[in-house]
């Protein structure tokens, strides 16, 4: 069950004040899907785990904080002994990324997006300007869940191909999270089952298949399981969401 409760916060760019809902307690049951997306209730809460500004747009887990971004002096100018200084030059630089085509449309995504998907793909994009391209990828991941759930619950606009756009959105930055040594889950195997599962959920399944076939052989048991049941999910070229535990029709599975 997760229990949501409204927090009062004051918007660390702009000063907007009023009340953002957070959750105050959640809990996980069963296995998490096949791209780490958490159990629910608390899986389902991932509209909530971040917070969008009415009033300036900034975007990020909590408002009321500064948003990593590096170090903010580089653009200032000088050397930032005093905090508030520095705090000063971190909002000119948040200003100034806000402003930015890259934020209006996060990682080239023009299409409509719904706004709690839009919010992570913006704080994906304040993570990216901070060099943070595992947290700016599992922030594309949340907007793609986002997407997927709306897809679920409406019968109008299909949003399903912007949650494929945010989902080639999050491999491109695993990708360079890789080429700069960020790691974006527990180990290398759960990496590779993660692009695998972003692979086949964007109906790339050449590659997904290709790259499950490099799967070291060694792996543990566990893992040598999910990537069976993946690639079951591969050959019936299935782009839909599946937990880790699930079983393909038996005659997909070699
Ligand atoms: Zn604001």
């Amino acid at each position: 069950m997760t229990t949501v409760g409204l927090k009062r916060v004051r918007c660390i760019v702009c000063g907007w004040r009023g009340e953002k809902s957070v959750i105050l307690s959640t809990s996980s049951f069963g296995p998490p899907g096949l791209d780490l997306r958490p159990p629910p209730p608390h899986g389902s809460s991932v509209d909530l785990w971040v917070m969008d500004c009415p009033q300036c747009g900034y975007c990020a887990p909590d408002i009321s904080e500064p948003i990593d971004i590096g170090d903010p002096s580089g653009s200032a100018g000088g050397t930032l002994d005093d905090a508030v200084d520095r705090r000063d030059a971190w909002r000119r630089v948040v200003r100034k990324l806000m402003s930015d085509d890259r934020y209006r449309s996060p990682f080239g995504i023009k299409d409509a997006v719904p706004q709690e998907a839009m919010t992570h793909l913006r704080c994906g994009v304040l993570e990216l300007a901070g060099g943070r391209s595992a947290d700016a990828g599992h922030s594309a991941l949340r907007a793609a869940w986002i997407c997927d759930d709306n897809a679920a619950s409406s019968a109008g606009d299909d949003p399903r191909d912007v949650a494929a756009q945010c989902r080639r959105a999050a491999l491109g930055l695993f990708q360079q999270a890789r080429e700069a040594h960020q790691p974006f889950a527990t180990d290398r195997i759960h990496e590779e089952l993660l692009l695998i599962d972003l692979l086949r959920r964007t109906g790339d399944f050449v590659v997904a298949a290709e790259r499950l076939s490099d799967l070291p052989r060694d792996i543990h048991d566990e893992e040598r399981a999910i990537a069976v049941r993946q690639q079951g999910w591969v050959a019936l070229q299935d782009r839909a969401a599946h937990h880790a535990q699930e079983r393909p029709p038996e005659a997909s599975v070699r």
